[in-house]
């Protein structure tokens, strides 16, 4: 598979380049050069196909050009040593539980593919790089844990000072070794402008072999979409393939264009919902035509307060404009009390606990369900946290405290390790001549 920049279409990369170099030199994101057809394949998936062995088919066949079947399974292998899994709430909403990996999040799906991509390409040359990348919270402790002890990587995470959970401060920071964490001044969008700012700074680039590990790489993208298709494989005899629908509660968008990927690859699915909280660019745009970034606003669903969804660039290139977004995503947003109220309502009705995030999708997913109340559509609502991760917002909205996975309940005794650093490039280039 070829990628291309979103910007200058000549701008062409192989994969293995790609995932390395995160951005494209002219500073867009990297996208499939075509569209591979992969009806086939989805359509000989069935219920009982394990994950790995769908992973490791679909890796193979968009990657062939680069890696061979064996190589494509000894990635998946390694990096897929958790599951997803499928909570069915009522007969016609199910959840999709993308957190039983290490940190407990959907991002281990990506981050633990494009560590475990990375570190074979890497041995194999025998070389070193650095991952830099912005978090406003969950992306940095899935990365540290994917690339944790990885060999010839070292990572550095940019966190906004007092933005994240106590909890997902002590899981960003209290691994050590290969893992760096860089506590900034500032918010999330100046993290992220500090990341992209260096990957296209001249000297940095050059002294330093820099690589992202952000939701903009490709190498976590492509493997988002395997949790759709292995979904849609273990449903679609019961319901219907193209009446299942997916629900993607939205920040930066990169969930979201996985699934457009799976669908533009030859998913036959229903609907797609994208959810967001108060950080409604996208709903906004889709609802007027014009696209207008902001910065960010605080919410309980801290990982999805973005204010300029990178992966908006993507989308576009696949549906132009707001109209043609309209056909193929549905986007609704739902405001602090709403979401606070849903975590109640939830538990109480199913005796379920969902992280903020979660509960902005099932507002959602609920929404579309009720405005529809003949269709034989079946809605698979992703839950993208484990609640235990939200541990003060789900006790303030249920008077509950949900019970912490054994993954996350080590960390937090572990001291904390971050260094403090202004949101300029000038510090976070002292830092790197410090260190490497
Ligand atoms: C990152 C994240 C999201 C948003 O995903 P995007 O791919 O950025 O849209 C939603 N929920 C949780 C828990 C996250 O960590």
């Amino acid at each position: 598979m070829l990628f291309r920049s979103t910007r200058d279409p000549r701008n062409q990369a192989d994969f293995k380049t790609t995932i390395f170099k995160g951005l494209a030199s002219d500073g867009g994101l990297y996208f499939p050069l075509s569209q591979p057809d992969l009806s086939l394949l989805y359509s000989s998936l069935t219920a009982d196909t394990p994950f790995n062995e769908m992973a490791s088919q679909i890796t193979f066949q968009l990657l062939k050009d680069e890696i061979s079947a064996s190589q494509a399974e000894t990635i998946c292998n390694h990096a897929f040593s958790f599951l997803p899994k499928i909570t069915q709430l009522s007969p016609r909403l199910s959840v999709l539980e993308l957190y039983h990996g290490p940190s407990a999040a959907f991002k281990d799906f990506g981050a633990s593919f494009l560590a475990a991509a990375m570190e074979a390409f890497l041995q194999k040359e025998q070389s070193q790089a650095i991952i830099l990348t912005a978090t406003s919270g969950d992306t940095g402790s899935a990365v540290a844990r994917a690339f944790y002890r990885k060999k010839n990587i070292d990572v550095l995470i940019l966190y906004p000072s007092g933005r994240v959970s106590p909890l997902q401060e002590k899981q960003l920071t209290t691994l050590g070794g290969n893992i760096h964490a860089l506590e900034v001044h500032g918010s999330f969008d100046d993290c992220q402008h500090l990341v992209k700012s260096a990957f296209t700074h001249p000297r940095l680039s050059t002294r330093f072999r820099l690589t992202s590990a952000n939701s903009i790489n490709v190498g976590r993208l492509l493997p988002q979409s395997f949790y759709y298709t292995w979904a849609w494989a273990r449903l679609k005899a019961q319901y219907g393939e193209r009446n299942l629908l997916f629900t993607v509660p939205s920040g930066n968008f990169g969930n979201l264009t996985a699934c457009v990927f799976a669908k533009t690859w030859g998913m036959q699915c229903g609907p797609l919902l994208a959810a967001t909280n108060r950080n409604k660019v996208v709903p906004d745009f889709l609802e007027s035509g014009i696209y207008s970034p902001r910065p960010s606003v605080f919410t309980p669903s801290n990982a999805m307060d973005v204010g300029a969804p990178s992966n908006f660039e993507r989308l576009l290139q696949l549906y132009p404009d707001a109209a043609a977004m309209r056909q193929a995503i549905t986007a609704y947003w739902f405001d602090d009390e709403a979401t606070l109220n849903e975590i109640k309502s939830v538990y109480e009705r199913y005796r379920y606990f969902v992280c903020p995030h979660t509960a902005v999708g099932l507002l959602a997913s609920e929404a579309w369900l009720q405005a529809h109340p003949d269709s034989p559509v079946h809605a698979v609502s992703l839950s993208t946290a484990h609640p235990a991760k939200f541990t003060e917002i789900v006790q303030q909205a249920t008077g509950i405290v949900p019970p912490l996975p054994p993954q996350l309940a080590d960390v937090q005794n572990k001291p904390k390790q971050a260094t403090p650093i202004d949101n300029t490039l000038d510090d976070l280039e002292a830092f790197l001549n410090a260190h490497f």
